[in-house]
């Protein structure tokens, strides 16, 4: 994204200028007087525009990600190239694509199960999402493995950018990580990684949160393996399995982030078969 557009984002949405809307339950953000309208049109030209609030259902989200799925454009390849341009900090905005892509590998069509979020998938029964503070938060370079509402909104966008070429610099990034990952003494937590890895200044274009974001893709990945419960990348995981495995993680390992990542500890090492698996299945 060119600077001067994430630049009229970050005045919209870098502070919480606005007000609740009751009948949206949400946060509307007020445009700032330094936003012109030729900004709001910069915006509006790249479906960007402030406010732009969507109310999804869950089986009109379920039916869109299942569509998603299978469109010919989301390959493995093309999630993780997207991924490898994130890492290296060419283009932050591709981070999140591959975790939800790894979400939607094993989706299924199922009716909804549960009260307010789904047992089975994670979706809402209904929600209202403004779609550009949510993509805001993908241009600022950041991912997550939550909210599988939020993989929709970022995919629907994903899919209209080209495939970034990977070059051998941007796969020797990777390599980079894993290795330095991999230096791990037993007890490192994922605390204390991200920590070395902010020392050591391995990725650019980061801050705490989002080199959480980066390692926990790995995770979903199976790169960095745990004992609590199946990467998303091996198989469908159930919304009440992840509640369950988070509890059981909560009283024993007192982690603050999140299952997958929240389960690793350098003994658990980094599993470099995996990442060739998914890295340099075929290119296509
Ligand atoms: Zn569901």
């Amino acid at each position: 994204m060119d600077k001067k557009t994430l630049s009229i984002l970050k005045k919209v949405y870098a502070n919480e200028n606005g007000s609740y809307n009751p009948t949206l339950n949400r946060h509307e953000h007020k445009i700032p007087a330094t936003v012109t309208q030729a900004d709001l049109e910069i915006l509006s030209s790249k479906g960007l525009q402030p406010n732009n609030f969507e109310t999804f259902d869950h089986d009109n989200a379920l039916e869109r990600l299942l569509k998603i799925k299978e469109d010919k454009k989301l390959t493995s390849g093309f999630a993780t190239s997207m991924f490898l341009k994130g890492l290296t900090g060419e283009m932050p905005r591709a981070r999140q694509t591959l975790m939800s892509y790894l979400y939607l590998r094993h989706l299924y069509k199922h009716d909804f199960a549960g009260k307010d979020t789904c047992e089975i998938c994670g979706l809402p029964k209904v929600e209202t999402e403004d779609k550009t503070h949510q993509l805001y938060t993908y241009y600022l370079g950041h991912s997550w493995n939550e909210l599988p509402l939020h993989y929709l909104i970022e995919l629907e966008e994903a899919l209209t950018f080209d495939k970034p070429e990977i070059t051998q610099a941007d796969r020797n990034k990777l390599t980079e990580l894993l290795d330095f990952i991999a230096q791990a003494d037993k007890k490192e937590t994922p605390g204390k990684l991200e920590q070395r890895i902010a020392s050591h200044k391995i990725l650019d274009q980061t801050d705490k949160y989002k080199r959480y974001g980066i390692l926990q893709t790995l995770a979903e990945c199976g790169i960095l393996p745990n004992p609590f419960i199946k990467p998303r990348y091996e198989a469908f995981i159930a919304q009440k399995d992840l509640w369950e495995a988070s509890k059981k993680l909560t009283t024993s390992f007192r982690s603050d982030i999140i299952l997958p990542l929240g389960g690793w500890k350098g003994e658990n090492g980094v599993d470099k078969e995996r990442c060739k698996e998914i890295f340099d299945a075929v290119q296509n």
